[in-house]
């Protein structure tokens, strides 16, 4: 059912977050704004995922994503953030992220520790750069949806 929607292409501006700290824990996450989570299609299953993401005009990473809950509004609307598998010299917020979504890894779960969570988010990082490497997943990182002009989002499949 997670797997459904994909590939899912998703194009908007990065908003600041709601501070929960990824930074600290060496993986930030770029936060989509309230409007674009609301353009999901509100049965896609909340969990971790895989893809690829580019900023502006940039080049195309890796990333792992979460659709989650979000806490600020007391749960009752989803956040999806990504986390792009690239060292960048600066942070960039009001950019516009492109992603593709090609696969899921796992459900949310709750950690008993910091370091259970941070150890689990390794663990998806490294099942994200294996997956994204075999052939019918690179593939979409030559996609022309990265390549297209703003605003032309084809949802193509
Ligand atoms: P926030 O709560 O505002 O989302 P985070 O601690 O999650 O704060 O940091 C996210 C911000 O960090 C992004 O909006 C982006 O500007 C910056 N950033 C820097 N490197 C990355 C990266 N590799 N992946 C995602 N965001 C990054
Ligand atoms: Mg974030």
């Amino acid at each position: 059912a997670a797997m459904r929607h994909l590939p899912y292409f998703c194009r908007g501006e990065v908003v600041k977050g709601f501070g929960r700290g990824s930074r600290e824990l060496g993986i930030p996450t770029a936060n989509f704004s309230e409007q674009v989570v609301e353009s999901f299609p509100s049965d896609i299953s909340t969990g971790i995922y895989y893809g690829w993401a580019c900023v502006g005009n940039g080049d195309v990473h890796k990333m792992v994503l979460s659709i989650g809950w979000n806490p600020f509004y007391k749960n009752t609307k989803k956040s999806v953030e990504t986390h792009i598998i690239h060292t960048f010299k600066e942070d960039f917020y009001g950019e516009i992220l492109s992603i593709v979504i090609v696969g899921y890894i796992r459900p949310e779960k709750n950690f008993d520790s910091l370091e259970a969570l941070i150890s689990a988010i390794q663990e998806d990082i490294e099942e994200a750069k294996r997956q994204l490497d075999l052939p019918e997943h690179l593939k979409l990182k030559e996609d022309n949806f990265f390549h297209l002009p703003e605003g032309k989002i084809v949802n193509n499949h």
